[in-house]
């Protein structure tokens, strides 16, 4: 689903009234009632957040909105504007944010009630709050298509939850051991996990919304900043999580080489307290038509730039394998990612090695880079695996000389501060040597697999010519 023009944004603030009377029945001196399943207030829980705390979060035009984001890392092509409220729930309303209180607990509770579970929960919840959004928005005018359906690059919906986001907050570890119900306050206990959610809901003129994100209205350091939303509304276009999905903790491997603060859909949602979200990967970029991708095929020597540069492309460097081949981008310390690393590098270069095989099985399972074992298989390589400096283990010789990289990084949440190629007087800094580098899974260094007739010897090496900057030239050889 890729948006061929800028996207309309509903954001949907809902409160919770577990009584239906109209009223926030949370009393201070009894905060025990939103949590006794007996109660006819259990799971009561109301917004603390209003249209007017978020407009400038996510549609200001200036500064870290979640409008500039897409337009910065977009060069232009793709924002969310917010969308128009046909029936204003009062005179200084802005656009693009309703208020919403539905007369149901908060599914982190309503989960716990007989009939319900985790997903029948959030299913009820985001289908009420959806609903009850139909007297305001006349939804079937976004239905560009015609076909029933308003897909969310037609209007994309976030709902923020009363209450706090759960992967973002430091809960109350006294209160309670259930992690989705230890909020760090009295009047918020319950908690979301941030989440792109199918849906399907009737509304007036005969069309259906299928598609929302859900998120919490705060995390920790205050109202909900833009990393999770961002990340969240990707998902909806169609980009994948690149973190490791579905693999048990008895099975995780320190280290697993995600591309951590390097895209949006694994953790760089989180930089600067989501305040300063990081871009999406070039290879999602690419696909989800944010940007173009120019074909290396001969060598010698082409030209990067920088995002802010205005003229952000990928360079995709075919190797001897036709299932991969590296992606190069320059991604500078500027704009919303002037928080990118730790430290005070400048950024450069950043490679990329693509498996189009490994993401024809797992990208679409938003498992292309996960460490899980599928019905107890081996684990496969990663199908968009960064290749960066001073992050990955280190194998040297007897006299302490680096002679390639491990299958691991050295850190388990993070990547070092000064990731990144460019020129210098020292070569581990200016060259890119895929035979320096190996699958995380297979352990087979410059490839994850030789065609027939191919040399184990073959690989690609790519000298960065330019210090840091919004245009870096870089020189290909392969062989
Ligand atoms: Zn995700």
């Amino acid at each position: 689903m890729q948006p061929k023009q800028p996207a309309p944004l509903l954001i949907v603030i809902a409160s919770y009234d577990a009584n239906g009377n109209g009223i926030n029945d949370y009393d201070p001196a009894h905060p025990e009632l939103l949590n006794d399943k007996t109660s006819p207030i259990y799971g009561e829980q109301w917004a603390l957040t209003t249209p007017k705390d978020c407009y400038e979060t996510f549609f200001g035009e200036n500064g870290y909105s979640m409008l500039n984001y897409y337009k910065e890392m977009t060069n232009g092509k793709f924002w969310f504007y917010p969308a128009h409220i046909d029936q204003k729930q009062n005179d200084d309303a802005p656009e693009g944010i309703l208020e919403i209180t539905v007369p149901i607990p908060h599914p982190a509770a309503l989960r716990n009630l007989s009939g319900y579970n985790n997903v029948i929960a959030a299913r009820k919840a985001i289908h009420d709050i959806v609903k009850a959004c139909d007297p305001y928005v006349d939804f079937a005018k976004y239905d560009l298509n015609g076909d029933g359906i308003v897909t969310p690059d037609e209007l994309a919906i976030i709902i923020l939850n009363a209450g706090y986001e759960n992967s973002s907050t430091k809960p109350d570890l006294e209160y309670s051991t259930v992690r989705e119900e230890n909020g760090p306050i009295p009047s918020h206990r319950y908690m979301v996990h941030g989440t792109s959610q199918n849906t399907e809901v009737e509304m007036r003129g005969g069309v259906k919304i299928v598609k929302v994100s859900n998120t919490g209205e705060m995390n920790s350091f205050g109202p909900m900043t833009i990393g999770t939303p961002a990340h969240e509304l990707a998902h909806n276009l169609g980009a994948q999580d690149m973190y490791c999905r579905f693999t048990p903790p008895a099975d995780r491997v320190f280290g697993w080489p995600i591309p951590n603060q390097l895209s949006l859909m694994s953790r760089g949602n989180n930089r600067g307290h989501g305040k300063m979200p990081t871009y999406i990967d070039p290879y999602q970029r690419i696909y989800l038509g944010f940007s173009e991708e120019e074909v290396a095929e001969k060598d010698g020597i082409y030209t990067l730039y920088s995002t802010m540069s205005g003229k952000y492309k990928a360079l995709k460097i075919p190797t001897a394998n036709p299932d991969e081949y590296i992606l190069a981008e320059v991604r500078l310390k500027e704009g919303f990612e002037a928080d990118l690393t730790d430290g005070d590098s400048k950024g450069g270069v950043v490679f990329w090695h693509i498996d189009e095989k490994i993401n024809q099985e797992w990208f679409l399972k938003a498992q292309c880079v996960s460490s899980n074992r599928p019905e107890g298989n081996p684990r496969h390589d990663l199908g968009n695996a960064i290749r960066i400096r001073n992050t990955f283990e280190e194998i040297r010789d007897e006299n302490g000389n680096l002679i390639k990289y491990g299958p691991y990084l050295t850190m388990e949440k993070n990547i070092a501060p000064d990731p990144f190629f460019y020129k210098s007087d020292d070569p581990r800094t200016a060259i890119y040597d895929s035979s320096m580098f190996c699958g995380a899974a297979s352990g087979s260094y410059s490839l994850n697999h030789f065609p027939e007739g191919v040399s184990k010897d073959w690989k690609l090496v790519v000298e960065v010519l330019d210090e840091p900057g919004a245009e870096m030239r870089i020189k290909i050889t392969r062989g």
